[in-house]
């Protein structure tokens, strides 16, 4: 077992059993906590659901480490840098806390004023196929779900465990990245291997970045002023993890991450779809133990790999400017692993109404989106150049003659997870 699943098992014995929350403030209050709590890290942002106004966010860094650090900003307020001693995630969650109740630089005057609590969890296996409130049995499904997602689970459910510890009172709410991909078809999500993985172990297709593909794909349908339920449409979610959804009629057919989110198109740092002989050959080659291969794939890998430069497309676009060979060949890989999967999720849905761009790469890299739609025209896919020339806004990108529809949407996984929490907890 990694060792975050193990550190988590010693966690949650000392913190306790969950407890189950008392309502006490009559369900009227309307700001969430949206907390995503990665292993040394912590996302937060504080929404008045009245109107889904964002009022504060957050990031924690270096938890568990020298020089852990909270930087807050209350919209509005330049951001404020605090440094201060945090040695694991009730430290850290204490800190969230006590930045958004400060009497300057906070939005609450007192913890009685967060109606309820959401929070992002990576992989909830075939157990949940919708955000949940979450009660013990609720940790006990998500505590099985540790062995899928060793390294994302844990901090996740540290998280829940330290703010029902500190907010003993207020729901919780999970809100889970497979989730929305739970409608793809037995044929979509099985590997064709002995059927028993399936059955035992769970072996499957299960994809990720759910909830940003939900929302972009519900975003898109309002853009176009159509029912979601008539429109085929294809999400691509292109950040440093990166992923394709095919979303017929509003429910997702396939997606191209897979059982981790190492399957699919080629990342960051990750490699993406590769004939899985070549793991057992690296491995007699270099004499690699299993952990070093899972690092290799999960963390040298991607444009990283093929590059030598960077992860980050900005270098990588810098590098070619300069000559580099290999910078413009991991660019070009990757726009030709978006392409494939475009053209793959065509054919699934006997079409497509519209195409949407998000994440980092998607929302900002104008270059990026021209190199993936170039020579689509036959598909009915026309980039407009001059109104790609855009970043980070939700526009549409598409020529007047394009037959489908090309959207830029920057994704906000945060609200959709506030949205969920408050809906599942506004009558409690
Ligand atoms: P995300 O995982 O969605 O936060 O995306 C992060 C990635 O987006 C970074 O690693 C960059 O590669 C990419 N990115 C962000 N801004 C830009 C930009 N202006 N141009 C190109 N790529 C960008």
């Amino acid at each position: 077992m990694a060792t975050n699943a193990l550190i988590y098992k010693k966690f949650r014995c000392i913190i306790g059993k969950a407890n189950l929350f008392k309502r006490e403030n009559g369900g009227n209050v309307m700001n969430v906590l949206v907390i995503n709590c990665g292993s040394s890290s912590l996302k937060y942002q504080v929404l008045d659901m009245t109107g889904e106004k964002l009022l504060c966010k957050g990031l924690v860094e270096r938890i568990g480490m020298e020089g852990s650090v909270i930087n807050h900003t209350k919209i509005g307020m330049d951001k404020v840098s605090t440094v201060v001693p945090m040695n694991d995630h009730k430290d850290a969650i204490a800190q969230v806390l006590a930045a958004i109740q400060d009497p300057e630089t906070g939005v609450v005057a007192s913890l009685d004023e967060i109606g309820a609590v959401g929070h992002r969890v990576v992989h909830a296996g075939e157990k949940f196929a919708d955000s949940v409130v979450i009660d013990d049995k609720v940790i006990a499904a998500l505590e099985e779900c540790v062995e899928l997602a060793p390294l994302h689970n844990p901090p996740n459910l540290y998280g829940i465990a330290a703010c029902q510890e500190l907010m003993p009172n207020t729901p919780m709410v999970a809100v889970f990245d497979t989730a929305y991909h739970q409608t793809m078809p037995p044929k979509s999500y099985l590997y064709a291997l002995p059927y028993e993985y399936y059955e035992k172990y769970g072996i499957r297709k299960y994809g990720f970045h759910g909830t940003s593909h939900k929302y972009v794909a519900q975003r898109a349908a309002a853009m176009m002023n159509v029912d979601i339920n008539d429109l085929k449409i294809i999400t691509c979610h292109l950040g440093n993890g990166a992923s394709v959804s095919a979303i017929k009629h509003g429910r997702v057919i396939d997606t191209s991450m897979g059982f981790t989110p190492l399957q699919g198109l080629v990342m960051g740092t990750r490699c993406g779809d590769i004939d899985p002989a070549i793991v057992t050959y690296i491995r007699q080659k270099e004499n690699l133990p299993q952990g070093k291969a899972n690092e290799i794939l999960n963390k040298k890998s991607g444009v990283l790999g093929i590059s030598g430069v960077s992860s980050d497309f900005r270098d990588l676009e810098d590098a070619v400017a300069e000559g580099n060979e290999r910078a413009a060949l991991a660019l070009e890989i990757f726009a030709q692993k978006v392409r494939f999967y475009i053209g793959a999720y065509i054919a699934e849905m006997n079409g497509v109404d519209a195409i949407v761009f998000t994440a980092g790469v998607g929302e900002n890299d104008v270059n990026m989106r021209e190199l993936i739609c170039t020579d689509l025209g036959n598909l009915g896919i026309k980039l407009d150049i001059m109104r790609n020339k855009v970043r980070g806004k939700e526009t549409f990108v598409n020529t007047e003659d394009s037959k489908v529809k090309l959207l830029l949407i920057p994704t906000n996984e945060e609200l959709m997870i506030a949205r969920d929490t408050f809906n599942l907890t506004k009558n409690l």
